[in-house]
């Protein structure tokens, strides 16, 4: 039985992804960095489902905890089918923009939402080139990765989602000599717990200018990554970036959501 590893998969897209690839049939590890009740009830779902599920603690942002992280997964389940990159967020910004940010704040956001999936890309490549059937990666990404955040001053998340989109291309580039396909996914607004901190009027504000009429759901971004880590359908596709958004970031529009999130 194939096993898929999600990073951030106590809650929101994570927890999508990771009911998706149990219903598909894959065994599924859950990591969280420390909502450990919230990943435990996600891989008792998965367990319903008819698979097998551990929780893995680790904070991906940390290059030992992710290396060792994914030699536990390897222990557990005999091998690394999939890994999904998808631990990250815009965390909370300090008062003022660029002028005033502290440096601590730009090697947080790099360091959650570019670094964490090359540490766990590396650890999970050299298992998967060791098996006979290499794997796949798949990196969550944001439409803030080629869209600029500028009236929120998320510039740090911005720019590690859009290492990240390089990081894919390169990837996909360098593994596929080994079988390994390398994807990505960039979401526009989708709801999950990270929008808890916006107040209804605003939700309804944002919706509004989201050309599909209302914001994603964690299983409109899930069943894409199963896709794309299904390389009987998804062979050909290799390092790319897809969007998936209702068109958000279609309609020039995303700038000027004056407290817009993602
Ligand atoms: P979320 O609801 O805030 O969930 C984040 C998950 O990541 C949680 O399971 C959290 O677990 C985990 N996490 C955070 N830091 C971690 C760390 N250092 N190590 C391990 N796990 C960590 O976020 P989401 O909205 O589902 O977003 C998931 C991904 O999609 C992120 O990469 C985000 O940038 C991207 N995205 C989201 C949206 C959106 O509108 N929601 C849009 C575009 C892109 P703990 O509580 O245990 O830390």
């Amino acid at each position: 039985m194939k096993a898929a590893l999600i990073t951030g998969a106590s809650r929101g897209i994570g927890a999508g992804c990771a009911l998706a690839f149990a219903r598909e049939g894959y065994h599924v590890g859950v990591n969280h960095r420390s909502s450990a009740a919230d990943a435990e009830q996600i891989a008792q779902q998965c367990r319903e489902l008819g698979v097998e599920a551990e929780i893995f603690a680790a904070d991906v942002a940390d290059a030992g905890e992710a290396h060792a992280m994914v030699e536990h997964f390897v222990e557990r389940f005999g091998r690394i089918d999939v890994l999904v990159n998808n631990a990250g967020g815009a965390l909370r910004m300090p008062p003022g923009g660029f002028i005033d940010m502290p440096t601590e704040y730009w090697d947080g956001q790099i360091a959650l939402n570019l670094s964490a999936a090359s540490y766990c890309a590396q650890a999970a490549a050299r298992s998967m080139v060791a098996q006979e059937v290499p794997g796949a990666i798949v990196n969550i990404s944001s439409i803030h990765g080629d869209v600029t955040w500028v009236r929120r001053k998320a510039l740090p998340y911005s720019a590690a989602k859009a290492g990240l989109n390089m990081l894919t291309k390169s990837l996909g580039v360098e593994l596929i000599e080994y079988g390994i396909n390398v994807n990505c996914i960039a979401p526009g607004l989708i709801h999950t717990k990270a929008l808890d901190r916006y107040s209804e009027r605003d939700l309804n504000g944002f919706n509004r200018k989201i050309p599909f009429g209302a914001g994603g759901t964690p299983a409109d971004i899930a069943e894409l990554a199963v896709f794309l880590a299904d390389k009987s359908k998804s062979r050909f596709i290799v390092g790319q970036t897809i969007t998936v958004d209702g068109g958000q970031s279609i309609d020039g529009a995303i700038d000027s959501m004056l407290d817009d999130p993602f």
